[in-house]
């Protein structure tokens, strides 16, 4: 009976029919609005976590909704054996956004990094990759393959294993892993998973050189970095460096699942090499372009650079013993620890505000880009008291 279920209903009977993969929070969710979600017994949080970094412009922003509304009316699906419209519509936007030349769709930040390796491959001819530690690219073979954790990776062994990992923002160690059968070298720009790790501004630009140098392709994995989260459109843009293939997907449909990789030209999939029965359908474009127009309409790029200032300079003010340090970039903000941060999750939830733990000490902050300076104000303050 939904709509009347209570959460220990779903809770029981999620253990019984679902795989129990996910250590999940107790709380079950059913409403969401702008930067606040709600639980099925009505409590309300302020959503620093935004589904990973997925809902930029808040939860069932009207733009999405209504776009979504309309062409769930339309057309739902069709397959890429024709072409449609919204498809080549949403394609143009991101060609102008990226300035990129070639876009790809699929549904995942796993499937577009899947897509970067198989393109990289084609197009170089090569096999091997280099990548960073610390990393983290997706749970399939290939993704994982450059994933860098060895607790994602161990039980699936064996991946790929023409990947070699070299340290996170060092360029020479990138440049001395370089051999004659390395297709690509693969790097987020700022590390999601890895910790919200912040490279130094040169690493991008030198990384490209090294590429240029040796005829490597360079891949950009801006799933978690992408669509205003960290103050520009793309992260890339900080370091003006382009890449030679980037993936996106996370907030790319405001919600809904949509992922892709865009490249430069002459980069690009043969007739019949690649494709994806629901890449770009048109329910997913008519989402994608919803979300963007959002982030459009609401300034929120910038939104993203000005809150995620006022956000970082609030948090550093908590002057405590167990604060090593706080980094960000627009709303994508790192809180490292001394300790464990999985105290500070439960506090935090049971006074109204959702955060996220990775790399087992950094508390990562990464809520939709409509949140107000009330809210953060109030999330500073749950911080502080946890
Ligand atoms: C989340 C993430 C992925 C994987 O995306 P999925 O949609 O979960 O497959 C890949 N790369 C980065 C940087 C991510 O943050």
């Amino acid at each position: 009976m939904p709509g009347s279920e209570t959460y220990e209903s779903i809770v029981s009977r999620d253990e019984k029919y679902v795989m129990q993969n996910y250590t999940r929070q107790p709380i079950a969710l059913k409403k969401g609005e702008g930067a606040v979600v709600y639980d099925v017994d009505d409590n309300q949080y302020i959503d620093c976590l935004a589904g990973i970094a997925v809902n930029n412009v808040g939860h069932c922003h009207p733009n999405v909704v209504n776009a979504i509304k309309k062409q769930s009316e339309q057309l739902i699906h069709v397959s890429n054996l024709y072409y449609t419209q919204i498809q080549t519509q949403l394609a143009e936007k991101l060609v102008e956004l990226t300035e990129m030349d070639r876009i790809f769709f699929c549904n995942s930040g796993a499937e577009a990094i899947e897509s970067a390796m198989k393109l990289a491959r084609s197009v170089s001819k090569k096999t091997d990759f280099v990548a960073a530690e610390q990393s983290f690219h997706g749970r399939t073979i290939g993704s994982l393959s450059v994933t860098h954790k060895e607790k994602f990776r161990k039980p699936f062994a064996p991946l790929i294993e023409d990947v070699n990992f070299v340290p996170y923002n060092d360029s020479q160690a990138v440049a001395d892993s370089i051999t004659n059968n390395t297709a690509a070298v693969i790097v987020e720009p700022i590390q999601g998973e890895g910790g919200v790790n912040i490279p130094s501004n040169d690493y991008l630009k030198e990384l490209r050189k090294i590429c240029d140098d040796t005829g490597t392709l360079l891949i950009f994995d801006e799933v978690q970095t992408g669509f205003g989260r960290t103050g520009k459109w793309f992260c890339k843009q900080h370091s003006g460096v382009q890449p030679d293939i980037m993936a996106m997907a996370k907030a790319m449909g405001g919600g809904f699942p949509i992922g892709a990789i865009a490249s430069k030209e002459g980069i690009t999939f043969d007739k019949g090499e690649h494709a994806s029965t629901f890449g770009g359908n048109p329910l997913a474009c008519a989402a994608s372009l919803g979300a963007i127009r959002a982030i459009e309409d609401d300034s929120l790029v910038q939104r993203s650079k000005e809150l995620g200032d006022y956000f970082v300079e609030r948090l550093k003010n908590i002057s405590r013993d167990d604060v090593v340090e706080v980094r960000g970039r627009g709303l994508m903000i790192g809180m490292e620890l001394k300790s464990d941060c999985k105290k500070i999750l439960n506090y935090a939830r049971e006074n109204g505000v959702l955060l996220n733990c990775t790399s087992d000490s950094v508390l990562r902050i990464v809520p939709p880009l409509v949140i107000t300076s009330e809210q953060i104000d109030k999330v500073v303050d749950v911080i502080e008291q946890a």
